[in-house]
């Protein structure tokens, strides 16, 4: 079967690998439909991954359709399931504690092992949803779409909380519309115009704040004279991530979506004086999924705009270099591997 294969930073070869065995008790056999492309793969072909072993088959935002089951489950052979891919061990104290996305152990698929970048996969059968109706495109981005919801959560916001989302790439855009979902009054705050333009134009944000730009007054002027309660950072910037603490107000709570390889360090004195609680968000649970599926199924978050490039296995070994261009104005790109389903 086709198999694509990040054989080194900067090397990918579409070969041939023998097609998987049949699944195991509690495991599903599936098709992989549609495969988002999102900064972990583009860092995995940089080369620039913490901890990335190579030669690697990516691809963990996957859209699949069900081919053969082993076991009992309410899943059929045909359904199209968005998958889950964070393989809990099931045991640590975060397992026990139904935490599986924070896992001692957490091997993601695509980035830990072989992932989706192929025409069929080995599944376990708790790590598939569902997605009657919705488009696979729309399945493919459940995954980025579950980061930003699972970071809401976390947050517990008010209706009417005034929040602040720094970052409009993939994650921050989850963020701010399931902030939103949840009742929230939303902020998008970015450097880049065209992003916070799409979020005004694209998905109805009307208050967005370009960083470069005297944020805090404008952030004053947006939330009667105070700060926002709530701000999360999705930009993985160190720079950003140390900037967010001004922006948080007396009493309020920082959430860290994103990630950088180092050290966050702060003023004691004024984390103090704030009382501010910093929370980190990692990857999503089942529930999230769920709140997803559902967000999308009935229209309270949209991905309309995102796909802004898609590519079938063989254009993707040649046009991949150039999604890491920032000219290339990629939001969302996508790897096509079977076009014959909705
Ligand atoms: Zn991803
Ligand atoms: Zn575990």
């Amino acid at each position: 079967m086709k198999t694509l294969v990040l054989q080194e930073p900067g090397h990918f070869i579409l070969t041939d690998t023998d097609a998987p065995q049949s699944p195991a008790p509690g495991e599903a056999l599936v098709r992989v439909v549609r495969v988002g492309i999102c900064g972990t793969d583009l860092h995995a072909f940089e080369g620039t991954q913490p901890f990335f072993d190579y030669p690697r088959i990516l691809g963990h935002e996957l859209a699949v359709e069900i081919v053969a089951i082993n076991g009992e489950t309410p899943l059929s052979v045909g359904d199209i399931c968005a998958v889950r891919p964070y393989m809990n061990c099931g045991e640590c104290i975060a397992c026990r504690q139904g935490k599986t996305n924070c896992c001692e152990n957490l091997q993601v698929i695509g980035v830990h092992y072989d992932g989706g970048m192929r025409e069929q996969i080995i599944v376990p059968l708790d790590k598939l949803h569902p997605t009657p109706g919705l488009p696979v495109e729309q399945v493919a981005l459940v995954e980025t779409l579950s980061i930003g919801a699972h970071a809401v959560r976390r947050a517990q916001l008010q209706t009417g909380e005034h929040t602040l989302v720094i970052g409009a790439g993939p994650i921050g855009l989850g963020v701010a519309q399931f902030a939103r979902a949840a009742g929230a009054h939303v902020i998008v705050m970015d450097i880049n115009p065209d992003r916070l333009a799409f979020c005004r134009d694209g998905l109805g944000f009307e208050h967005t704040i370009d960083a470069r730009h005297s944020p805090e007054e404008q952030l004053r002027a947006l939330c009667d004279g105070d700060l926002p309660t709530a701000v999360f950072d999705a930009t993985g910037s160190s720079k950003s991530m140390h900037q967010a603490f001004m922006y948080v107000a007396h009493g309020g709570r920082l959430i860290f979506v994103g990630l950088f390889k180092g050290e966050i360090s702060f003023s004691d004195p004024y984390f103090h004086s704030h009382e501010m609680t910093i929370l980190s968000s990692r990857n999503a649970t089942a529930a999230d999924f769920e709140w997803v599926i559902e967000a999308l199924t009935n229209g309270d978050v949209s991905l309309a705009g995102w796909i802004t490039h898609q590519a079938t296995p063989e254009e993707l070994v040649t046009v991949f270099p150039g999604w890491l261009n920032p000219e290339a104005g990629v939001i969302k790109a996508m790897l096509t591997l079977e076009s014959r389903v909705r």
